[in-house]
């Protein structure tokens, strides 16, 4: 068995759609990135990488690379399910957290699970995506930017 973690952060900004677990949240502002920004899937990608140590993301999909600009973060999930299943990896479970003052999460979160699931070849029950905030504290509570953390176990 190995684990793995991944943390990300992007900054929000107007003009850009939010894109969660591949779902997008109505909210009056989005993340800004080179990719649709996904932070939790980064997250969630950085923390299987770092369990086959395999690396990060940055190292596979540079945000240089003109073919990763606008790209949906859950195709390149897929991306790193097929890497794992070359390396003999299996996927035990992913627990990831959100966090972030504003919007309220909780409703978007089935989906985000389906979403992560499904790009992995995994059971929903094998993936838990929870939300925080930090009370009002910091870049999150100042609403500036979201963070994520994951972490996961490789079989
Ligand atoms: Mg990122």
């Amino acid at each position: 068995m190995r684990i793995g973690m991944g943390y990300d952060v992007h900054r929000l900004t107007e003009g850009r759609d939010l894109i969660l677990g591949g779902v997008s949240v109505p909210f009056e502002k989005g993340l800004l990135g080179h990719s649709d920004a996904d932070v939790v899937v980064h997250a969630i990608m950085d923390a299987l990488l770092g369990a086959a140590a395999l690396g990060d993301i940055g190292q596979h999909f540079p945000d240089t690379d003109p073919q990763y600009k606008g790209i949906s973060s859950i195709l390149l999930l897929k991306h790193v399910g097929m890497l794992l299943q070359e390396h003999g990896f299996t996927i035990g479970n992913i627990d990831a957290t959100i966090i972030a003052q504003r919007p309220k999460l909780a409703p978007y979160r089935p989906a985000m699970v389906k979403n992560v699931a499904d790009a992995l070849g995994i059971s929903e029950d094998q993936v838990c995506i929870k939300a925080t905030t930090e009370e009002g504290l910091g870049f999150t509570g100042r609403q500036e930017g979201i963070a994520a953390q994951a972490i996961t176990l490789l079989v």
